[in-house]
Formats: C-alpha cells, structure tokens, sequence
C-alpha cells in the first residue's frame, strides 16, 4: 500500500474542502477503500475521514419519506423498524448484503460508492489492460473469464457490473441523493461505462453524498429486493431485482409497478419496458412471465454471463409474484 497523508475531517465544509486537494479521497467505514488500498488499486494521496463528521448518520421520517445520512451504517439502516415496514425493498438489499461485521462498519454513503468487483481491475499486479482502473489501456476481462460481468449496458471499453444491492432498490423507489448544493435521482447517479468507464457516477471532485431521501408510496410500502447468488450469503448478486408493486382496489390490476435489476448490468438497471408492460393488466403468472422477459431486452452475453440472461427474467417474476400474493 502506497504511503498516504490522513486528515480526519471536523465538519462537511472541512472535509469538501481537503477534498479538493489531488489525490484525495474519502473514508468513511473503510471496508471498500482499505481493501483497494490494499490490493493496489486504489493509491490516495490524501485520505480525508469523513467518519467524525456530525449530523451525517440520522435516519429521520416524516409523512413525505425518510431521510437516511451517508453516514449512517448499513446495519442501523437495515434493522430500523420504520425502513422494514415502509421501504422493505431497502431494508432487505442491505441485509442480504455483505456480512454482519461488514455491515457494522460500512456506511450508505460508501456502499453507493462502492467500486466494481471485476477481478481484473482488482488485480493490478498480473493484469495491466482495465480501462476502468486506467484509462485506455484496454480491458482484460473482454475474452476472459466473465461469469460475473454484465449483459446490459456494457461498452466495449467496460463489461463491469455494478455490485452493489442498495442502489437498485433506491433506484426501484425514486431515491434521490443529496450531495450538499444539490440533489439528483438515484438514477441519474450512477453512469454507463461508454468510452469513460472510469467515471462512475456524477460526483465532481469535493463533491460528497450527505444523505438519501426516500419518498413514500404504496409502491415502497409494497416492495421487495430479491437476490440470488452463487452461496445463501456473504455474496454478491448473480442477479437481483427489487420490485414495488400497488395493486388497484379489486386486487388484481396493476396500477403501479417498478422494476429495477441487480447484478446484470453496468450499473442499476431500471426496466422500465417491464413496467409499461404491467401496468394496467390483471396480474397472473403468464401475463408476468412474458412481461418479465423483456427486462433483459437487449442483453449480450460475453461467454460466462450467458446464465444471467435466463436467469433474471426469473428473478424479476419471483420478485412480482410473490409481491402480488401468487408465490
Ligand atoms: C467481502 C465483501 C463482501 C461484500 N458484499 C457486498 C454485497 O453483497 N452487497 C453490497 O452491496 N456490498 C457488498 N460489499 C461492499 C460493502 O457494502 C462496501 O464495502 C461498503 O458499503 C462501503 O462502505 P464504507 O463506508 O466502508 O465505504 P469506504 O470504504 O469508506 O468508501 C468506499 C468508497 O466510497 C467513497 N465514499 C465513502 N463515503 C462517501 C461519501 N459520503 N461521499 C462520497 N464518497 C464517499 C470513498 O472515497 C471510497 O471510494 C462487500 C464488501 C466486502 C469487503
Ligand atoms: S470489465 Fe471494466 S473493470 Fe473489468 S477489466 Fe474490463 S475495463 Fe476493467
């Protein structure tokens, strides 16, 4: 691990402004940047910690949503008894997510930013060409081993997928995320890899997320995160999906319904073709399987991934089903 300067940061404004600096970055539980500190990924020259900074860790409802700080730690997030009963699509993504030990240190604000697990861009040492870790060198995993990369929203400079849980069911229940002087959709957060796989979400250089802000609907109160993966924890998602689902009064038309993936594409992936598909139809099993096929619409198998494009249309009339009280 390179040598670095540490700055424990005394308020927001104190740590946007170390920030600034070159080669800075910030710490906030630790668990994602020491471990690409470690493996040579991650080389900064400033660590600014974040995680001393006060009125970033709250949890606050009110009638219009919650307002959940970047601070605040996965597990505290997961296992407030308001997030279960109103956004259970949040609460479960953190659950299934990482370990317990992991989830007592990491923080939201982190785990939004938490960088790809492609095993090449983690593995500097044997692996040169990853244009994500460093622009134009190519990309190793392009013809390699991909049983983990993604089939949607993929370039042909990057095939990562996005790892995290958290950030498809925000994107599932219209998050938005404060990054002090303003706020953007979590969907507008991340970005496609394009020809800047490097750049991964909008963040500008000082720039820090203070805190996500749910809205409450009948489609958050009702909603789920469904993850599938290769052991029944401690993994990452094969593929997921996190549904919120509002039935009208006769308890089968569907008035409103979001559908969003994990685990398959470069980042968060809002189905929104799915949706359209749904939204006004009786609910029953064919009518959800053939809509749920087109979330993959568009998809392109790299060799290993081929699975996913079977498997998350799947996952997604599971995640439908079961929230329609079929399963
Ligand atoms: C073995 C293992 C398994 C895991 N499994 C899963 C899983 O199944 N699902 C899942 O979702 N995650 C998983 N994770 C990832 C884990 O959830 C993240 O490591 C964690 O959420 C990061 O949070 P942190 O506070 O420790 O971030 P840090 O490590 O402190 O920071 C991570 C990155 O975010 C930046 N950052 C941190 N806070 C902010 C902020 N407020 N504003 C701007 N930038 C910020 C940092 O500069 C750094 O680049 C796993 C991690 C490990 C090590
Ligand atoms: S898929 Fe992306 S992260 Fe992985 S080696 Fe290629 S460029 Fe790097």
């Amino acid at each position: 691990m390179k040598d670095f300067d540490y700055i424990r940061a005394a308020s927001l404004e104190d740590a946007c402004q170390r920030a600034m600096q070159s080669g800075a970055m910030f710490l906030a539980g630790g668990t994602t940047l020491l471990d690409l500190a470690k493996c040579g990924v991650a080389e900064p020259e400033v660590v600014v910690d974040i995680s001393h900074v006060a009125g970033l860790s709250q949890i606050s409802a009110d009638g219009n949503g919650v307002t959940i700080g970047a601070l605040a730690r996965m597990e505290d997030v997961a296992g407030s008894p308001g997030i279960k009963a109103d956004y259970p699509a949040v609460a479960q993504s953190l659950s299934l997510a990482a370990s317990p030990q992991l989830r007592n240190m990491a923080t939201i604000g982190g785990n939004l930013l938490q960088r790809t697990r492609c095993p090449y861009f983690r593995d500097p040492g044997t692996f040169d060409a990853c244009n994500k870790r460093n622009p134009g060198s190519g990309c190793a995993a392009i013809g390699g081993v991909t049983r983990n990369h993604a089939v949607l929203g993929t370039s042909s400079a990057c095939i990562a997928s996005y790892p995290g849980d958290l950030a498809v069911a925000l994107v599932a229940l219209d998050a938005t995320i404060s990054l002090g002087e303003r706020t953007v959709s979590a969907e507008d957060f991340f970005l496609l890899p394009g020809d800047t796989p490097e750049r991964e979400t909008i963040l500008e250089r000082g720039e820090m997320v203070t805190a996500v802000f749910i809205p409450s609907s009948p489609v958050a109160k009702n909603s789920t995160y469904l993850k599938i993966r290769d052991r029944q924890s401690y993994e990452f998602a094969a593929a997921s999906a996190a549904v919120g689902l509002e039935l009208e009064a006769d308890r089968r038309t569907i008035k409103d319904i979001r559908v969003v993936l994990g685990g398959v594409a470069t980042k968060p992936w809002h189905a929104r073709s799915v949706e359209k598909a749904l939204t006004g139809k009786a609910i029953d099993i064919a009518t959800v399987e053939t809509a749920s096929r087109l979330a993959v619409e568009g998809a392109v198998s790299s060799g290993g991934n081929q699975y996913k494009i079977e498997l998350a249309p799947r996952v997604v009339t599971r995640a439908i089903l079961t929230m329609g009280g079929l399963l």
